[in-house]
């Protein structure tokens, strides 16, 4: 961005109904403590925005040119005494050396953007502690969400939400003004006790991810081993064969469907439980058990990550056969046929086999891709909730049972096979279809008119023992009310 393009004002003030309510705070002159990156970024933001900017530098002179020429770089004290919104973009171990500037700054908005490097790394939070050391000043803390990338790139990239919080509401109102008019959201989050919660955002690592990655590679180290178990280590056992070069591509995409057919089904299986337990207790007002809240809310990772472990899975089998040791297995059956004079080695149970399961794993495939693409924010943004809930739900479970095909038709008859079990394991697919076969069971129960019905009353309000006025569809489609004891 030149520094011409800096100076014009990116959003136009009260060109919308939205936006009426919000011009006041346009057009005043907003003070920034700093001359680093952060500093930087928002002085462009709020040039862009219509606003009046002076910085206050230690060095302005230095400085100066690193701001757009419609900012006013100057000394910090001179920078302060022109505004009464200071945004203080300066690190928290360095807030004493502001002290100075105490008598100017009294009864002015701090804004404290500031982060730490580790999660409650100080007693008190860095707003916290920049209020007790200005105590004439009202501290407001926010914009630390915000990268100084964000700031420069506009609310058009990245994350558009300000998290707010002061004692003071008129404040709080003040510097939500502002952000809106940058093209932010402001978030009010209640007071100055909220500040530690922002100040740790932007230091937590995917927290929503944690739980199904290690529930992922809880998965892929059971499947591993016992892969490894029947296909490296039994041969060299019982065959004194070294098998150890499957491990790197046979092993582990023998591995990732199974984790992702298994964790596409427990995507499925928390819904299960939820009716489970709300057909039993007869109410959707009770509460579930925290770790099945903890897993409904976690579907949306699990998902994508069987997806992950899918795509993985195509791009290993397109791989097979581009492999060495597949070309040396190739040519040796050739040799063997040769030498035994066998011309016909077509199995047409095999092929048909082959064809079907591959085709089936490819629509598999497509419909998780599918799944994938509607859990992003964006788009699923812009389904509306029975769109949304046809994709997640039905296509889903449409995925799961072909999932399940797929891994039927490639085990085909391989589990009524002695030679498939080594060490009396039995081979790795029947160990799949555990859980997925018991989720589309339950989903088959719970489809039954009967049950069908009671779990919809439910959902809709109706609870085991109580007597309650209800309406409901009737087969015909129209709708009959009655009262009734609800226990009937
Ligand atoms: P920076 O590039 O290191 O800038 C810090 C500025 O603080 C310096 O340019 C300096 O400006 C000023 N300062 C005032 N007194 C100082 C002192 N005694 N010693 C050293 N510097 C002093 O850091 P930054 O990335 O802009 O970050 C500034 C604040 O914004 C931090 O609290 C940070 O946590 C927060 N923040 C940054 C980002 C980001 O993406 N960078 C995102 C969110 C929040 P003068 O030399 O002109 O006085």
């Amino acid at each position: 961005m030149s520094r011409g393009d800096m100076a014009k004002p990116l959003l136009g003030h009260g060109s919308t109904e939205g936006d009426r309510s919000i011009t006041p705070a346009a057009g005043r002159t907003i003070g920034v403590l700093g001359s680093g990156d952060f500093a930087r970024s928002l002085a462009i933001r709020l040039v862009c925005s219509g606003f009046k900017v002076v910085v206050g530098s230690r060095n302005p002179k230095r400085k100066a040119s690193l701001f757009p020429s419609a900012a006013e770089v100057t000394f910090q004290a001179e920078a302060v005494k022109k505004t009464d919104v200071i945004f203080v973009a300066v690190f928290r171990e360095h807030y004493s050396t502001l002290c100075d500037l105490a008598d100017v700054l009294a009864g002015k908005i701090l804004v404290d953007v500031s982060n730490n490097t580790e999660i409650n790394y100080h007693k008190e939070s860095n707003a916290e502690y920049l209020a007790s050391l200005f105590p004439a000043c009202t501290v407001v803390k926010g914009f630390n969400v915000v990268s100084a990338w964000t700031l420069q790139s506009g609310a058009r990239d990245g994350n558009k939400q300000v998290l707010i919080c002061s004692n003071n509401q008129e404040a709080k109102r003040t510097v939500a003004e502002i952000a809106q008019i940058m093209g932010f959201t402001p978030v009010d989050m209640g007071c100055m006790s909220s500040a530690c919660e922002i100040e740790n955002i932007p230091l937590r690592l995917l927290p929503a991810w944690k739980i199904p990655i290690f529930l992922a590679l809880g998965l892929f180290l059971c499947f591993f081993t016992y892969n490894l178990i029947r296909q490296v280590i039994h041969p060299f056992i019982k065959e004194q064969k070294n098998k150890l070069y499957k491990i790197p591509i046979e092993v582990v995409n023998t591995t990732l469907p199974c984790v992702s057919y298994v964790m596409l089904s427990l995507v499925y299986l928390p819904g299960v439980l939820a009716a489970c337990s709300q057909l039993y207790y007869g109410t959707k007002y009770r509460r579930f058990p925290d770790w099945l809240d903890q897993w409904l809310q976690h579907r949306k990772q699990i998902g994508l990550l069987s997806f992950f472990c899918a795509a993985l899975h195509a791009v290993y089998s397109l791989c097979l056969p581009m492999r060495r040791s597949h070309r040396y297995l190739l040519i040796e059956t050739a040799v063997k046929q040769a030498v035994e004079k066998k011309m016909n080695i077509w199995v047409e149970e095999e092929v048909w086999r082959m064809e079907i399961y591959i085709s089936v794993g490819i629509i598999a495939l497509g419909l998780l891709s599918l799944l994938a693409i509607t859990s992003l924010p964006s788009i699923a943004n812009s389904l509306n909730w029975r769109e949304f809930s046809f994709v997640q739900s039905t296509l889903g479970f449409i995925a799961l049972v072909i999932s399940t095909l797929h891994t039927l038709t490639y085990g085909w008859s391989r589990a009524f096979d002695e030679n498939q079990y080594k060490f009396y394991l039995p081979p790795t697919y029947t160990l799949t279809l555990l859980v997925p076969c018991t989720v589309i069971i339950a989903k088959v129960i719970f489809s039954l008119p009967c049950i069908r019905h009671r779990l919809l009353r439910i959902r809709r309000g109706w609870e085991k023992g109580r007597y309650v006025k209800f309406v409901l569809p009737s087969a015909t489609g129209e709708y009959s009310s009655g009262e009734t004891s609800s226990n009937v």
